[in-house]
C-alpha cells in the first residue's frame, strides 16, 4: 500500500485509481495525515481492497506533495549506522546507537529549494520510518507491527554547526530550515520487506556519490525500535532517520559541501526519489 500527502491532503494510491481518503471514506478517516496515523490499522484495513499502484515518479504530482508526516511530535536520528560511513567519519562502529534528534520545524516536502546556511551544508541520504501504533517497551519481533511505513530522508547537516564545540552535539547543525525533507510516498512494511536487493543512492548533479545495500545497515529497524521504546514512548506519526551509507561529502579529501545551484536526488529501490535544488 502506498500513502502521498498532496496539498495537504492524505490520498492512497490504489491499484486503478488515485484516493483522497477523507472524501472516499465517508469522512471516517481524516483528510489531515497526522489523524490517520493513531488510527493505522483500521485504516489499512479499510484501504486494502484498493489494492496498491505502481509508483510512477513521471505521474506523481512533485511539486503539490508534502512531508508524509508534516509535524511528528518527536524525530529520531541515528548516526553512523552503516559500517563504512562510521570509517569514513574517523569513528569505530559504536556499540549502541547513537541517537540525536532533528527538530520538528526542519521537516519539510520532498521537491524544494534548500538554502545553504553556510559552505559546509552536507548531503545523507537516508531510509526513513514512520511509526503507527506507538508504544514503549516494543520488542524487537514485534517491530513491524508499529510501523505504518518507510519513505526517503535527506539528513542535511551543516558541519560547521554539528561540530562545533567539545564534545559536539548534532541536533541543531541538523534542524535549520529545510534539513528534513521526508517523501514523496510512504510504503507499508509488507510491501517494502517483499523486495530483494533494495538500494540507497544520492546524487549531486547527476553524480551517484552514495550507493549502497540497505542489508548493510548495523543496527536494524526492529533492534532501533526496541532499543528507542525502552527508553521512548514512539509516537503515532513519528519520524525516525535510520542512518546514512558512505558516500557523504564530509568524508571526502579535501571535503566537499554543496554549492549553490546543484540538485540533490535521494532515492530508495521501491520508495521512488525526492529532489531539492541548493540555493
Ligand atoms: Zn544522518
Amino acid at each position: 500500500m502506498k500513502v502521498y500527502v498532496q496539498d495537504g491532503r492524505a490520498v492512497l494510491l490504489g491499484a486503478d485509481e488515485v484516493i483522497d481518503i477523507h472524501e472516499r471514506s465517508g469522512g471516517a478517516f481524516s483528510s489531515d495525515i497526522a489523524g490517520i496515523y493513531p488510527r493505522w490499522d483500521e485504516f489499512v484495513q479499510w484501504a486494502e481492497p484498493f489494492g496498491s499502484g505502481e509508483l510512477d515518479m513521471e505521474t506523481l504530482p512533485k511539486n503539490e506533495l508534502d512531508a508524509i508526516s508534516p509535524a511528528p511530535r518527536q524525530v529520531l536520528a541515528v548516526g553512523l549506522n552503516y559500517v563504512d560511513h562510521a570509517a569514513e567519519s574517523g569513528f569505530s562502529v559504536p556499540e549502541y546507537p547513537i541517537v540525536f534528534t532533528k527538530f520538528q520545524s526542519s521537516i519539510t516536502k520532498p521537491f524544494d529549494d534548500l538554502e545553504l546556511t553556510s559552505g559546509s551544508v552536507d548531503w545523507e541520504v537516508e531510509l526513513v520510518v514512520v511509526i503507527g501504533s506507538g508504544g514503549r517497551n516494543i520488542s524487537a519481533e514485534n517491530a513491524w507491527d508499529h510501523i505504518a511505513g518507510l519513505t526517503i530522508g535527506q539528513d542535511y547537516s551543516d558541519r560547521d554547526a554539528q561540530f562545533r564545540g567539545q564534545p559536539a552535539q548534532f541536533s541543531l547543525g541538523k534542524s535549520f530550515e529545510g534539513f528534513a525533507p521526508i517523501g514523496p510516498v510512504l510504503v507499508t512494511p509488507d510491501e517494502f520487506l517483499a523486495q530483494s536487493d533494495c538500494v540507497i543512492e544520492c546524487e549531486v548533479d547527476g553524480e551517484t556519490v552514495q550507493s549502497a545495500p540497505i542489508a548493510d545497515i548495523v543496527f536494524d529497524i526492529p533492534d532501533l525500535i526496541a532499543k528507542m521504546s525502552a527508553v521512548v514512548e514512539l509516537l503515532p506519526g513519528d519520524v525516525l532517520f535510520t542512518g546514512t551509507p558512505p558516500g557523504v561529502g564530509f568524508g571526502q579529501v579535501p571535503p566537499r559541501y554543496l554549492r549553490s545551484g546543484e540538485r540533490v536526488r535521494s532515492s530508495i529501490t521501491g520508495l521512488g526519489y525526492m529532489e531539492q535544488a541548493c540555493r
